[in-house]
């Protein structure tokens, strides 16, 4: 069994400055009895993201926020990887919304770029990554597979959701309750690894 280092503090840094994130990452520790505080609301700088995977993203962005606070700080880097486009968008996802971060623009180009090819498989990765300020560090990857759909169906969720199948489903990330997506996620199996690793006794 390998020895994870486990979280033993009361504070913990949530090293991302989107507040919805932050707050679906406070909610899920919250049963653990940890306080947690946002590198927006620390104004800690945002590193960059030039690492070559999810779990280098998510790495970069929890040791910059862990010894800048000087604090522990959990990071997360998710995106999604068309089996037709050799993984793309992957982790520059978020870019190609554009400036706006305009993911219908997304989708589009997604569909585009994969034309008539019949292999619609796609996958959802998320990296979460522990970090310490004396540089140690706990990375899990967590992933739900499925299609690509077109057109897009739905509007909850956000980003990419709209026109993703998870296996064994016929609704879209975006016509699910968000409990139902939040329960079968590649960030609910991330935070499950994390939570088994570092958080329980
Ligand atoms: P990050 O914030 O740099 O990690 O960018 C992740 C991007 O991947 C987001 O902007 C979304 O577009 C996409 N993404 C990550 N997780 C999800 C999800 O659960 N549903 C839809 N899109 C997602």
């Amino acid at each position: 069994m390998i020895d994870h280092r486990h979280f033993d503090g009361n504070t913990l840094v949530i090293a991302s400055h989107n507040k919805g994130k932050v707050r679906e990452i406070g909610e899920l520790l919250e049963p653990f009895g940890v306080k947690t505080i946002s590198a927006g609301d620390l104004d800690l700088p945002e590193p960059v993201e030039d690492g070559d995977s999810f779990i280098a993203n998510a790495e970069i962005k929890a040791i910059a926020a862990a010894k800048a606070a000087n604090l522990p700080a959990l990071s997360d880097d998710s995106g999604l990887e068309v089996v037709a486009l050799n993984g793309e968008p992957g982790i520059f996802s978020a870019r190609w919304g554009g400036p706006e971060k305009d993911f219908t623009l997304a989708m589009h180009k997604v569909n585009e770029a994969m034309g008539n090819n019949e292999n619609r498989t796609a996958n959802f990765t998320c990296a979460l990554t522990l970090a310490w300020p004396d540089g140690h560090m706990e990375s899990f990857e967590g992933k739900v597979f499925g299609s690509i759909t077109w057109p897009m169906r739905g509007n909850k969720g956000f980003g990419y959701d709209p026109f993703f199948i998870p296996d064994g489903y016929d609704m879209t990330f975006a016509e699910m309750e968000p409990a139902k997506k939040h329960a079968m996620s590649h960030r609910a199996d991330a935070f499950k690894q994390l939570i088994d690793a570092c958080f329980k006794n």
